[in-house]
C-alpha cells in the first residue's frame, strides 16, 4: 500500500497544501470522506505542474459553501446537475469539489443520469486512465492512493487512454479534452483510444457536445500554460468553432499573449502570483466583437472568472488613472500603489498600458526599483542594532526604501543622520557579580548533558540568551560586515560568559574547595583566566 502523503505535500506549493488541509477538514467535520481527484492527482504523480485541485466528496458539497465562505475561500460558481462547487481556495487556489457519482449516457448528446455513488464508481465515469486515480485524505487511510484503470502505468508510459470503446461517444467534450491534453503533455493518444477518436471525428459526434461542456472546456483554455498552442491544435481538429462558431486563430491576439505570458513568467521570478486567466481569455477573443465575446463570456461555469474577464479593461484603465495622478507622484508613492494593486491588473497593465509614463512606471516597479533594495545599508543598520528582531525594523527598513527610490538619501552621511536616531538604546551592561552561590556555581561541575534538542538541566533559559536565528537580511548584513572590527549583534551571545566570568572572581578569595571538580584541570584554568 503505497502512501503518497508524502509525494503529495513535496509536489504541492504552501498555498495548494493549505488549501488540501481545509477542504479535508470542512469535509471532515460535515461526515463526509474526501479524496484528491483527476488532473491533481496525476500531476502530483507524473511530476507535472499542479494547476488546481479536484476533490471528490462522498455527500454534496453544495451545502458546504457556508463552511468555504468562513474560511475564507471564494465560491465561484456551482453546478446542481454533477453537484459541483466551484472554489477559490485562500491564496488563489483554483478547486473543484465535486460529489462521487456515477453518469449513465442514456442517449447521445443528452445530459447523463446522475447518482451518488462510491469513490471507486466515481473513477469509472472519469475520461482517461490518468484521470481516474484518487489520493484518500481520509483519517485511516490518507495517502492512499486508488488506481483502478492503472493510470501510472499510463503515466510512466505517457499516453492518454480512454477507460472504454464508449468514452467518446457518450461524451464528445472528451474529444476536446484529449487534444487539449495530448497538446499540453505531448502525449499521443494509445493506439486503440487513437483510433476511436478518428472514428468520433469522422462520425461527426462533437455535434452532440453539451452547452455546459462547451462553457467548461472554453473555461479551461484560461488556465493553460500555452493555450495559443491550445488553440491552434482546436483549429487544425475543428473544434475551435464547435466552441464558438466564428472563433479562429485570426481572432487571437497572439503576440498580446505572448507578453502576456512572458510578463506573468517574470512575475513569477519575484515571487508575485498573479492570475492570468482573465487576461489570458480577453487576448484569445481580442478580435471577436463584442457580442461573439459577451456570447462565449456567458457559458463560462465560474462566474467570478467571466466577472474578471469582463471587467478587465475597466479596472485596468482605472488603474492607470491613478498611475497617472498625484497617487503615483513619486517612485515611492508609485511603489506602494502597486504593490497593493490587483496583481493581475498589473499583470494586463503591464502588457497592455499606452501611455508610456504608465508603462514606464510598472517597467521600473518591476526592474530598476528593486535594484535600489541592494542600497539599504543593512552593515550600517545592524551596526547600530536595527536588525529584523526590532519590532520597528520592517517600518524603518521600508522607510530608508522609500527615500532611497525618491533620492531623498543620496550619500551615506545623509543615511546615517537618518538612521542614527532610529537606533535603540545599548544593551543594559551585564548583571553585578553574585556572590556565594554564583562562585560556587562557577566552579561547580558541569551540568549533566541534556538529550538533543532540550535545554539543559537546571539551566533552562541558556538557550534563550542567545540571539535567535537570524533572518535572510540579517545574516546578509552580518556577512557584508564580516572582518569588521566591531562587534555586530553579539551583545547577547557573549552576556552569559561575561556574566559566568565575573561571578567566578570571588571564587579566587574564597578558600580552596577540596572537591574533585576545583582541582580538575578545566575548572582551574578557568579559575585563572578571569
Ligand atoms: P487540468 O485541470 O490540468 O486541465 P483535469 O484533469 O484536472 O486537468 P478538469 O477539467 O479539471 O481536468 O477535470 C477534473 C477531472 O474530472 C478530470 O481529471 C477527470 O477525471 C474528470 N472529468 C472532467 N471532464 C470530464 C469528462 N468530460 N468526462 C469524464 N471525466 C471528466
Amino acid at each position: 500500500m503505497a502512501d503518497y502523503i508524502y509525494t503529495m505535500e513535496l509536489r504541492l506549493t504552501p498555498n495548494q497544501q493549505r488549501g488540501v488541509t481545509l477542504v479535508q477538514d470542512i469535509a471532515r467535520a460535515a461526515g463526509m470522506n474526501v479524496y484528491l481527484t483527476g488532473g491533481a492527482v496525476r500531476d502530483i504523480i507524473s511530476g507535472l505542474a499542479i494547476r488546481d485541485l479536484d476533490f471528490t466528496v462522498q455527500g454534496n458539497p453544495l451545502k458546504l459553501q457556508k463552511d468555504f465562505e468562513r474560511a475564507g475561500a471564494v465560491i465561484g460558481g456551482d453546478d446542481d446537475a454533477t453537484k459541483t462547487l466551484y472554489v477559490t481556495l485562500p491564496g488563489s487556489v483554483r478547486a473543484e469539489v465535486s460529489s462521487a457519482r456515477t453518469e449513465r449516457f442514456e442517449k447521445t448528446g443528452k445530459p447523463p443520469i446522475v447518482t451518488p455513488a462510491t469513490l471507486i464508481e466515481d473513477l469509472r465515469r472519469r475520461d482517461f486512465t490518468v484521470n481516474a486515480m484518487a489520493l484518500s485524505l481520509n483519517p485511516g487511510s490518507r495517502g492512499l492512493l486508488m488506481d483502478p484503470y492503472n493510470g501510472a502505468a499510463d503515466i510512466e508510459a505517457k499516453v492518454l487512454r480512454v477507460l472504454h470503446n464508449y468514452a467518446f461517444v457518450e461524451d464528445p467534450s472528451r474529444l476536446l479534452r484529449a487534444s487539449r491534453f495530448s497538446a499540453r503533455f505531448h502525449w499521443p493518444l494509445e493506439e486503440r483510444t487513437q483510433a476511436r477518436y478518428d472514428s468520433a471525428k469522422e462520425n461527426n459526434y462533437i455535434e452532440y457536445i453539451s452547452d455546459a461542456a462547451i462553457g467548461y472546456e472554453i473555461e479551461q483554455l484560461a488556465y493553460e500554460d500555452d493555450p495559443l498552442n491550445i488553440v491552434r491544435v482546436f483549429e487544425k481538429e475543428g473544434w475551435l468553432k464547435v466552441l464558438a462558431p466564428h472563433w479562429s486563430t485570426a481572432k487571437v491576439d497572439a503576440p498580446g499573449l505572448t507578453q502576456l505570458m512572458k510578463a506573468r513568467q517574470q512575475m513569477n521570478d519575484l515571487s508575485y502570483a498573479p492570475d492570468p486567466s482573465a487576461a489570458v481569455l480577453h487576448f484569445l477573443t481580442a478580435k471577436l466583437n463584442d457580442k461573439e465575446a459577451s456570447d462565449i463570456r456567458k457559458q463560462i461555469p465560474r462566474r467570478d472568472l467571466a466577472e474578471a474577464w469582463h471587467d478587465l479593461e475597466v479596472h485596468a484603465k482605472e488603474l492607470a488613472k491613478r498611475l497617472s495622478g498625484k497617487e503615483a507622484s513619486t517612485p515611492s508613492r508609485t511603489w506602494k500603489l502597486l504593490s497593493g494593486a490587483r496583481q493581475d491588473l498589473v499583470l494586463f497593465l503591464a502588457v497592455t498600458a499606452r501611455q508610456q509614463a504608465v508603462a514606464l512606471k510598472i517597467k521600473n516597479f518591476f526592474t530598476k526599483w528593486r535594484q535600489v533594495q541592494q542600497k539599504i545599508p543593512l552593515p550600517e543598520m545592524t551596526e547600530l542594532l536595527i536588525t529584523p528582531q526590532l519590532p520597528e525594523y520592517p517600518k524603518i527598513a521600508e522607510d530608508v526604501f522609500m527615500l532611497l527610490l525618491d533620492g531623498r538619501l543620496r550619500s551615506h552621511t545623509e543615511l546615517m543622520k537618518f538612521l542614527k536616531p532610529l537606533a535603540p538604546p545599548p544593551p543594559p551592561p551585564p548583571p553585578p557579580p553574585r556572590r556565594g552561590r554564583g562562585a560556587k556555581a562557577a566552579v561547580a561541575p558541569a551540568p549533566p548533558v541534556a538529550p538533543a534538542g532540550k535545554a539543559p538541566l537546571g539551566k533552562k533559559k541558556g538557550k534563550a540568551e542567545v540571539a535567535p536565528a537570524v533572518p535572510a537580511i540579517a545574516a546578509k548584513a552580518a556577512a557584508a560586515v564580516k572582518g569588521s572590527a566591531k562587534p555586530v549583534a553579539k551583545p547577547a551571545v557573549v552576556a552569559k560568559p561575561t556574566a559566568v566570568a565575573k561571578a567566578a572572581k570571588p571564587a579566587k578569595k574564597a578558600p580552596p574547595k577540596k572537591n574533585s571538580a576545583s582541582k580538575s584541570p578545566s575548572s582551574k584554568k578557568t579559575t585563572k583566566k578571569h
